[in-house]
Order: C-alpha cells, then sequence, then structure tokens
C-alpha cells in the first residue's frame, strides 16, 4: 500500500488553501463539507471565490504565498497555476510537519484527495495511489449508479438509534445479530423508497421490542424494464434485479435484461402474446400473493411502464387485498422509447400539441376506440398492441375524418439492436406491415410528427 487512508476530522480546524481559481472553489467547497476553517491565500479571487468570501465561508488572505502563513494550520492545499509555488508550499509545510497537498503533483504532496462516492454519513474513498485518477472518476461512477442515496438515510438512523439500541441490547453480539437482520429484512428497501418515517418507526419498535428476529416478510416489487434496451432500465429497477428471489417476467422483457437479474433468482415465464396468455392474469395475480406469503422477494418484471397498458392496477389491487407489501417502480414506456431512437418527438410546436397513447387491443364484448376523438391533425396518435388490428385502425381514422395522407410510423421492437421503423401514410399502413412482415411488439405512431422521422433519425439500423 502506498498510502494510508483515513478519514479526518476537520471541524473547526484551520486549513489554507493557496489559490484563487476554480481549482481552489472546489477543495474549499469540500473542506467546507467537513466543517474545516479555511483561509485562502492569494493575491486575487475568481468571482465565485469572491462570493464565498463574502458569504462568510471562507477567509481571505490577499498576498502572494509566504512562509509564515502556514503557521498553526492543520492542513494545507496548494492549488494554484504555479506548479514552483505549489512546490514552496510543500517545503515549507513538510518543514513544519504540516499535512500538505499539491492539486495533481503526487510528488509534492503529503496525502492525496481520493475520488468521493458522498452518501454521508457513508463516504466511500478511492484512490489509484494518485497514479491514474481518471480510473478512480470511473470507478466511482459505478458506485454512483450501484449504490442508492438512501444508504446515507439508513446510516443516519442507525447512529441515531445507537444509545437506544445499547441501551435495549446491552451485548455486542446480539446488537450486531439484530442489525445484520435489519438489512436482510424489508427496512432498507422501505428507506430506498423514500419511507424514512415509516423505517424510522419500525426500527424503534423493533429496538423496543428487542426483537433480535425481524419478521421475514415477503413484497412484491412491479417494476417497469422498459422498452427492451437495458441501458433504459432505472437504477431503482436495476437494484431490484439484482435482490430478487423469484422474478416473474413474460415476453415483452428482452434477454438482455433478463441477463442482469440475479443469477441465483428462481424464473418464472408468464407468458403473454396478445390473446395467447401462458398463464391466466388471475393466475398470475395469485401466484405473486403466494410467493410473497412464503416471504420471498417477488419481482414483477414488465415490458415499458407497468402502469400504462401492463395490467400493473389489476395485479397490484390483489396484493393490498391481501395485506402484502409492495412497491411500483416506472419503467420508461415504448411509446418514448420508440419516440427517441425513431427521431419522432412525440409533440412538436409546428405538428402536434398533444399525444394520445391508444391500445389497438380488441376484446370481445369491450367498447370500441372513441374514433372522433382521435381525428384532430394536431393530435399524434400511438397505437400499442395495434399489429394485428392495424387494418382496422386505419380505416376508422379515416372514415372518421383523418386524412388518409396522414404520416405514419410503425417501430418494430424499438430501441433494441434489432429496431426497424417504416413509415409511410395511413391509407396504406396494413399494406406496410405486411410487405415489411412486422412482427410485434411494435408501435403505431400516427400524425405529422412522422414528417421529423427523415431529419431526425440517429440511428443507423432504421430503414
Ligand atoms: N407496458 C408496456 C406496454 C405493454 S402492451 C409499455 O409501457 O410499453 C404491449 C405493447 O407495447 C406491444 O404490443 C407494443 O405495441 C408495445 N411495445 C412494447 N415494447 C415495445 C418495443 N420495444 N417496441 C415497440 N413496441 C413495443
Amino acid at each position: 500500500m502506498d498510502y494510508f487512508p483515513l478519514f479526518l476530522n476537520l471541524k473547526q480546524q484551520a486549513c489554507m488553501i493557496v489559490g484563487g481559481g476554480e481549482i481552489a472553489v472546489r477543495k474549499l467547497r469540500l473542506l467546507r463539507s467537513a466543517g474545516a476553517d479555511v483561509t485562502v491565500v492569494a493575491p486575487e479571487l475568481c468571482d465565485e471565490m469572491l462570493g464565498l468570501v463574502k458569504a462568510g465561508e471562507v477567509r481571505w488572505q490577499p498576498a502572494e504565498f509566504s512562509l509564515a502563513q502556514i503557521a498553526g494550520q492543520r492542513l494545507v492545499i496548494a492549488a494554484t497555476d504555479h506548479p514552483s509555488v505549489n512546490q514552496a508550499v510543500f517545503t515549507a509545510c513538510e518543514a513544519a510537519g504540516i499535512l500538505v497537498n499539491s492539486v495533481d503533483d503526487p510528488a509534492h504532496s503529503r496525502f492525496i484527495t481520493p475520488a468521493i462516492v458522498d452518501r454521508a454519513p457513508l463516504t466511500i474513498a478511492i484512490s489509484t495511489g494518485g497514479g491514474v485518477p481518471v480510473l478512480a472518476r470511473h470507478l466511482r461512477a459505478q458506485l454512483e449508479a450501484l449504490i442508492p442515496h438512501g444508504w446515507g438515510d439508513l446510516a443516519k438512523l442507525g447512529s441515531e438509534l445507537r444509545d437506544l439500541c445499547k441501551e435495549k441490547m446491552p451485548d455486542t453480539a446480539s446488537r450486531r445479530a439484530f442489525w445484520e437482520n435489519v438489512l436482510a429484512g424489508p427496512i432498507p428497501d422501505q428507506i430506498f423508497a423514500g419511507q424514512v418515517a415509516a423505517a424510522h418507526a419500525q426500527l424503534i419498535d423493533a429496538i423496543e421490542n428487542r426483537a433480535t428476529q425481524s419478521p421475514n416478510l415477503g413484497a412484491v416489487y412491479l417494476v417497469g424494464s422498459g422498452p427492451g434496451n437495458p441501458d433504459l432500465l432505472t437504477f431503482r429497477a436495476l437494484r431490484l434485479m439484482q435482490q430478487a428471489d423469484v422474478v416473474l417476467y413474460d415476453n415483452l422483457v428482452s434477454d438482455a435484461i433478463m441477463d442482469m437479474v440475479r443469477r441465483d433468482a428462481e424464473r418464472i415465464y408468464v407468458g403473454k402474446k396478445s390473446n395467447n396468455h401462458a398463464l391466466p392474469q388471475e393466475e398470475i395475480n395469485q401466484l405473486l400473493v403466494r410467493l410473497a406469503l412464503e416471504g420471498k422477494k417477488v419481482l414483477r418484471l414488465k415490458g415499458g411502464d407497468p402502469f400504462i397498458f401492463g395490467r400493473g392496477g389489476e395485479e397490484i389491487e390483489e396484493l393490498a387485498e391481501h395485506g402484502i407489501t409492495f412497491e411500483v417502480v416506472p419503467g420508461i414506456t415504448s411509446a418514448a422509447g420508440a419516440s427517441c431512437y425513431a427521431g419522432i418527438p412525440l409533440t412538436h410546436r409546428d405538428y402536434a400539441q398533444s399525444v394520445t397513447f391508444v391500445t389497438g387491443h380488441r376484446r370481445a364484448g369491450e367498447s370500441d376506440l372513441d374514433w372522433p376523438r382521435l381525428v384532430n391533425p394536431t393530435e399524434t396518435v400511438v397505437v400499442y398492441m395495434g399489429v394485428a388490428q392495424s387494418g382496422y385502425i386505419a380505416e376508422q381514422l379515416i372514415q372518421h375524418g383523418r386524412a388518409s395522407n396522414t404520416p405514419v410510423a410503425i417501430v418494430e421492437r424499438a430501441t433494441t439492436q434489432a429496431q426497424r421503423v417504416i413509415t409511410g401514410e395511413l391509407a396504406n399502413l396494413a399494406q406496410l406491415i405486411k410487405d415489411q412482415h412486422i412482427k410485434p411488439p411494435a408501435l403505431l405512431i400516427i400524425g405529422d410528427v412522422v414528417k421529423l422521422h427523415k431529419k431526425l433519425n440517429w440511428r443507423t439500423s432504421s430503414h
């Protein structure tokens, strides 16, 4: 190990920054967030630093660096543009035994600063020993994505309840067992979902009752997985995918996304193609209830957004009736994915002031779409599940007054490597679908906004 890692308590400690530019501002902000009492030495300051001086965040000594200034300092950072000044600061501090860092110059530093993932009070510091800072930053970005912000709240709750814990559970072993149970249970997830107050109350309750065994409560996470491209998952979705005991998924969830689910999670395919359900909806609802009652963390993964033509509402109604904990995580709905990845804005000042999402799927006994509402030329209509009925849909729209030459786009497997975009006119929508052998999942985008596709298409794979 080239450097000894440590966390320094700098509250109200005298610290000095030599230099008054942007880098100095960054260092100042960091020192201030740790509560240090900072003086900046520089003949001139940049505007931002000047503002911070005026705001009382930092004291300013308007002068060139000189040896006498470092007396009484705990820590000094040299952040000037002049290597010779930074080196002089280093030499002076070394002689006086003061911790010193020259920005981006490990040879003239006693300590170096790490890349930080800040979930205060939880802090993760990463260092490559000053050699390849970009590598540390890269790793930091990955950790940022991986570690929910709620970890900070969790750490804070833990330290707030420390005394109470000690009082109720005097021996270390039972405290450790208690916290391990808490971490394995539903409380962290509650915090990550923003329900800090409820988690707090539950924790106090558990501590008061000296419950070392938190009940093994199952929960269901109804999660939108987006239109198929794994890059379009939310952080929350990814985290839950990596924690699940069991995953229920259907054919809209791409293989690339299923590959990201925790390896040893049980996988249950529940099918669902239009009119050809591998498991009837009622059975899916019951299965979710049963698995949760067994104490499992159940992930119900859905294509797109769970509340847009996803029957997500029905699934959680059943859970609510059984008093089962559940959470709903939004996903990018396929209309939004198709729109962006095909370069077809769904609204546009010149072409469309509104957009309507409809389903083209018809079931016996169900009422038809409200066609007169869908013929406004300044409105974009996006049809989900519309491939099979495309002929009927086009015919009805035209019959009710939408121009037969209204531009249309068919976006197949939107956002994935296999995306295809076919454009044409409303009158020959069904023919296009037939000629191009379009297969679900595909969306129909109807309206003048489709004219923009030629200009705004940024994907090479479109046709
Ligand atoms: N909840 C989903 C929609 C489920 S309905 C969402 O928010 O996107 C199923 C329909 O969604 C499909 O028939 C198709 O019209 C559309 N769809 C889903 N994923 C798609 C994709 N990657 N490309 C094009 N259409 C898609």
